[in-house]
């Protein structure tokens, strides 16, 4: 496996194998873990512990955790993220740093206090911030933090250099000073934007860095050589004089620039530093950092959703980084620095942008990944992104489909060596992922397709056959006794979904499409079309935009009060909306299509129950899929007669849900194919219980 196998570095990357001195520390190449987040958090310590350890393995010189809240003031629940309040959880942190130390990096702890972003639901402590505003920005709770004294400002250099001490007792190399993202008191006091004190704190940059200032020399003073000491900052803002700008970050680097040893330039908000590939190209931040690494000595690092190597190259070799930050492409390819040492770039896993590891976070489960479906189960379900464990039997397998579910699976089936028979209806393979990559903003989606079609391809156990649509009738004919169903699912056209869970009038005429007919390249009659999304992730917006760049008059109706909300997860949601209106897309939210006539359809206020009619020429429904699982029902009887052995439905045709679930559930497949069995009542994979913290729990009684 990649890595283990020490090959010559292919020339050209030399560069990014380089060590680079952080202090005290020097590391073995470029290739640097940034603090992510991870939906693990303080509840599942061994998980991240696993996920950690496999990202050292696969060659990152840097492994750092999540943001780790140094106080109950810096609470963010309901977010899952990891604490270091007091003693007490240091045992779960040094599991992490040790298994960052077992693969072989070096362990990083990103501090954090939030400040006025910290609603303190948990802690029920008062929000701190530099003036009294209401918490923000991630936040909407109604509560304001307090303006901090004098005193406030003291208690918070304590718990942090009382969070440093705890860092190194938990083995950690090298400890933050977090100030970006709009999450930290810090970047609170620097931006203008929160900051308008009138004392020593506020007004100059000089008074507004005075904090960073001194909890960067309390950390230098308080680690004392024993650990390097990074600064994660705010590098711009992205909203002009009115908050943290270019000028005030050269000011920082020229007052405080030796102070660290290491800069990791970040964005304003993590919005902007994880921008989808919908809407930014890889290596946005490069205009915002480009120039700053000669303000300091020290080493620098950023992001970019950086997975080309020559992108890293380019880096470096213009003098913008040192170190190649990342947080997206490690989640998709743990491996990917090994994998470019070793000169297998074919094997690299690319991150596709989709921001469904951030979507982990936002819902406080545990992260996943739509490329790498061993994210977040490490531990859980004992996957790597690399191996499988092999075959247990000489089974033949055929896998029928070969969209993303399909794909993995045959994929990982493969890897543990068994012929794989991999069957696919259409020319091209990829399913949807073929498809939904040609809409508008979607193309590196591509990549879920790409990297399996290569696995593949290196596989001589596993063969595929294009345009060959399986009956039930085949699969018996050819003797095939383990299957795996992957056919897909279908779109409605009758108004089924979230709103209306029965068929919705349409009138006899009336031109009603399916995202399928989109996909297949068919267009509305006509000039106006009402796109109906009831569906709530992405494609309804895309398909609004894609039918508007061709010249219709769009209007897209959703029962809820924003298109496409549960984008907020995947920090789409703002910029869709914006995109939808400057492209000039009708918006009719908080309304349900009520039916659909020849030339107009109704819909209802979604509160009042009112109706009316917009005027449209067709009607396209995002509302709801039907699984494609004819064949699989089909195979499952000729199982119970005794034709076939075993019979799987995988991902879409199981369940219709997103592509990271499609993969997911291809990969499990792979991964329990042979496995002993086990009742469906057990819990399915590990989880970590909390301990009790004692027989009495008795409330104390005040005494009087
Ligand atoms: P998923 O997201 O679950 O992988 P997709 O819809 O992306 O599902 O992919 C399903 C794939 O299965 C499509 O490429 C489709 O052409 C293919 N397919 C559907 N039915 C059959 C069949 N009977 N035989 C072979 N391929 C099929
Ligand atoms: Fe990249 Fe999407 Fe994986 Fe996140 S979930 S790492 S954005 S492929």
């Amino acid at each position: 496996m990649p890595d283990t196998e020490l090959t010559a570095v292919p020339a050209p990357y030399d560069i990014l194998f380089e060590p680079v001195k952080i202090g005290p520390l020097t590391t073995k190449n470029r290739f640097y873990q940034v603090p992510h987040c991870n939906g693990m958090g303080y509840r599942d310590p061994s998980a991240q512990a696993a996920m950690r350890r496999i990202k050292a393995e696969g060659g990152w010189s840097v492994v750092c955790t999540e943001q780790v809240e140094i106080h109950a003031t810096s609470d963010i629940a309901p977010f899952i993220e990891l604490r270091i309040w007091d003693d007490q959880d240091v045992p779960a942190l040094a599991r992490i740093a040790d298994a960052i130390h077992e693969g072989g990096a070096i362990a990083g702890i990103e501090l954090a206090h939030n400040g006025m972003n910290a609603p303190n639901q948990l802690s029920r402590e008062t929000p701190l911030g530099p003036v009294h505003l209401p918490v923000a920005p991630d936040t909407i709770a109604p509560v304001q933090a307090r303006a901090m004294s004098k005193q406030d400002l003291a208690d918070l250099r304590r718990w942090h250099r009382n969070a440093v001490r705890r860092s190194l007792e938990a083995g950690y190399d090298l400890v933050y000073v977090y100030g970006a993202h709009g999450y930290s008191t810090l970047h609170h006091f620097l931006s203008p934007r929160y900051n308008t004190r009138t004392d020593e704190y506020g007004g100059s940059v000089l008074n507004r860095m005075r904090l960073l200032r001194e909890l960067l020399e309390d950390t230098v003073e308080e680690v004392d050589g024993q650990a390097a000491v990074a600064c994660r900052i705010t590098v711009d803002e992205e909203l002009g004089e009115a908050g943290i700008t270019r000028g005030d970050i050269e000011a920082v680097l020229g007052e405080l620039g030796e102070v660290p040893d290491l800069w990791d330039f970040a964005m304003g908000s993590w919005e902007a530093d994880s921008a989808t590939s919908r809407f930014e190209p890889e290596g946005r931040q490069e205009q915002f950092v480009a120039g700053l690494k000669k303000l300091t000595s020290t080493p620098v690092v950023g992001v970019g959703r950086f997975t080309s190597p020559d992108a890293m190259v380019r880096q470096v070799r213009a003098g913008i980084l040192d170190l190649i930050g990342a947080a997206r492409p490690s989640i998709a390819d743990p491996f990917l620095p090994n994998k470019i040492r070793d000169g297998k770039l074919a094997t690299i896993r690319e991150c596709i942008g989709c921001n469904v590891c951030v979507t982990g976070d936002q819902t406080m489960s545990p992260i996943r990944c739509t490329q790498n479906p061993s994210m977040g189960e490490e531990w859980r379900r004992g996957w790597h992104p690399e191996r499988v464990r092999p075959k247990e039997s000489d089974a033949r397998i055929l896998v029928v489909g070969a969209g993303p579910a399909g794909l993995e699976a045959a994929r990982a089936l493969g890897v543990r060596g068994y012929e794989v028979t991999l069957v696919e209806a259409a020319r091209e393979l990829g399913g949807r992922v073929t498809a939904e990559s040609r809409l508008p903003g979607l193309s590196a989606w591509n990549r879920v397709r790409d990297y399996r079609e290569a696995a593949i391809g290196e596989l001589p156990n596993v063969e595929v056959f294009r345009e060959s649509p399986m009956s039930a009738d085949d699969v018996v004919e050819f003797g095939f006794q383990h299957v795996i169903v992957a056919t897909g699912a279908t779109w409605r056209t009758d108004g089924v979904g979230r709103w209306h869970t029965q068929p919705i009038p349409v009138a006899g005429g009336a031109q009603v499409l399916a995202p399928d007919d989109i996909f297949a390249g068919r267009l509305p009659e006509g000039r106006h079309v009402v796109v109906y999304d009831d569906d709530y992730y992405y494609l309804g917006g895309v398909i609004a935009e894609q039918l508007r760049s061709k010249g219709y008059e769009v209007s897209i109706v959703t029962p809820a009060a924003q298109v496409s909300p549960w984008t907020v997860n995947t920090f789409e949601v703002t910029k869709i909306q914006r995109r939808l209106i400057e492209a000039g897309v009708e918006r009719v939210t908080e309304h349900a299509l009520a039916g659909v006539g020849r030339g107009g359809v109704v819909v209802t206020d979604a509160y009042t129950h009112q109706t009316r009619e917009i005027e449209a020429d067709a009607v396209v429904m995002v509302t709801a899929r039907l699984p494609r699982d004819e064949l699989f029902l089909q195979l499952d009887e000729r199982r119970e007669l005794g034709q076939l052995q075993t019979v799987h439905g995988v991902g879409d045709c199981w369940a219709p849900a997103t592509i990271a679930a499609a993969v997911w559930s291809g990969r499990r497949a792979a991964e329990e194919f042979d496995a002993p069995a086990r009742p469906n009542d057990e819990v399915p994979f590990r989880r970590e219980v909390t301990e009790l913290a004692g027989l009495d729990i008795d409330v104390p009684v005040p005494t009087t």
